[in-house]
């Protein structure tokens, strides 16, 4: 069936290239972008239309770092280190969803709160807990959140959250078996290589292999969790070594933070295809520094964006999209490299986001993922401006009640009219 929705359409289709449609429209043929066009050609004359008026319509955010249970702890603990703050706060937090009655409550909440927030792609890290795992994966689908989650394995160094290796195993086994859902997919999520032994990471890296699974982790996000890598790997020169030893580095791998990854680490993220995911309010908050995004991106390293919660304080992306800007400005005054532009920082949390599962915003083929916003509440200015002004101050102001519809994989999955 085909849709045309109107509207000012406004989109980043590569790194710093920003598009814009004023009063256009968007053809939909059952959901999938046939195209956008500044006038309605005459073959979809007489299609249903949805006129948003003067409202943006601009492609959905996509989060590729977040963790689940760390929701009710967002906003906490900020003035500590990475493993410190990891001992306090989230090991402890993340052991209360063992109860699947409490993770319910809290995964409905964050699932509807993503939705509303315009984020319709994720690739989320669980708790160990198989069946809270099983909750989430079915309230993000239910809410029309689309992408991957991981039951996460540790079994050293988690505190209260330790498994045990074999545990952890046959958990996972259990959990990928009972994975059955349309728009939400397993993703292989060791936590990082200091809460997980030899034996472990080898298996994971097995399933890896045998079932063509995607892996997720962590990445040279801090100077203590560097050297405590090192000496747990004594074999390995650089941290990101400890995941190829074992097969978890590959096409596709997604690594939250890379702050201090170094040329070679670099260089070999962009031979193996492995995703840098850049998370600059978890990066300040808990002090581990600015990540080199440019540097990457130059490099050929694919980067994405997260939120990092509750690293990062705010789920929302665009929020994260701003602090993404504001960490690359300290970084542009403390090392010279150019700090990313409101229309490149966009393309990392939407478009490259969405490329990452192979398409999506405004791509022609692919389902739709947009958002629409009315920004007609927001302060009056002295002039009108013009739609670029609008794109940047939507998204540096842009609040969950100026989200008036998302679309996600095709579908309608909030409407606020
Ligand atoms: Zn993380």
């Amino acid at each position: 069936m085909l849709t045309i929705l109107h509207g000012n359409l406004l989109h980043a289709p590569a790194f710093g290239t920003l598009e814009t449609i004023p009063h256009g429209y968007l053809v939909l043929e059952d959901g999938v972008v046939r195209g956008l066009f500044p006038v309605l050609p005459e073959a979809y004359a007489g299609c249903p239309v949805t006129d948003y008026g003067e409202s943006l319509i601009m492609p959905s955010f996509a989060d590729l770092h977040l963790h689940a249970p760390q929701y009710v702890m967002m906003g906490m603990g900020m003035d500590l280190p990475l493993l410190e703050w990891l001992d306090a706060y989230t090991f402890r937090t993340e052991a209360r969803f063992e109860d699947t009655a409490y993770a319910r409550r809290v995964y409905r909440q964050l699932a509807s709160d993503l939705i509303a927030s315009g984020t319709t792609r994720v690739s989320m890290f669980s708790s160990r807990h198989t069946d809270a795992t099983l909750v989430l994966m079915e309230e993000l689908e239910r809410a029309g959140v689309t992408g991957y989650v991981g039951k996460v394995n540790m079994d050293r160094n988690a505190g209260l959250s330790q498994e045990t290796t074999e545990e952890s195993v046959s958990e996972t086994l259990r959990w990928l078996e009972a994975c059955r859902f349309a728009h939400i997919r397993p993703i292989l999520t060791p936590r990082f290589i200091p809460s997980c032994t030899d034996g472990l990471l080898e298996a994971l890296g097995e399933l890896a292999r045998e079932r063509d699974l995607p892996v997720q982790s962590h990445l040279s996000e801090n100077q203590g969790e560097i050297a405590l890598v090192a000496r747990l790997h004594p074999d390995c020169a650089h941290y990101w070594e400890g995941y190829r030893k074992f097969g978890l580095w590959k096409e596709g791998t997604l690594m939250a933070h890379c702050v201090h990854s170094g040329e070679a680490e670099q260089e070999a993220m962009a031979e193996s295809g492995v995703w840098a995911v850049h998370c600059a309010a978890s990066n300040v908050n808990l002090c581990s520094g600015t990540a080199p995004v440019r540097r990457l991106l130059e490099r050929g390293v694919r980067v994405a964006l997260g939120s990092d919660i509750a690293g990062g304080d705010q789920l929302a992306m665009n929020r994260v999209i701003a602090a993404s800007i504001r960490a690359s400005k300290v970084r542009q005054m403390e090392t010279g490299e150019a700090f990313l532009t409101v229309p490149e920082a966009y393309y990392l949390g939407s478009t490259a986001g969405h490329a990452y599962f192979g398409g999506g915003g405004f791509a022609t083929g692919q389902p739709l993922h947009a958002i629409v916003v009315d920004d007609g509440e927001m302060p009056r200015p002295v002039r009108e401006l013009r739609l670029e002004e609008r794109f940047e101050r939507a998204v540096y102001l842009m609040e969950k009640r100026h989200i008036r519809a998302v679309y996600s994989e095709g579908r309608k999955v909030l409407d606020r009219r």
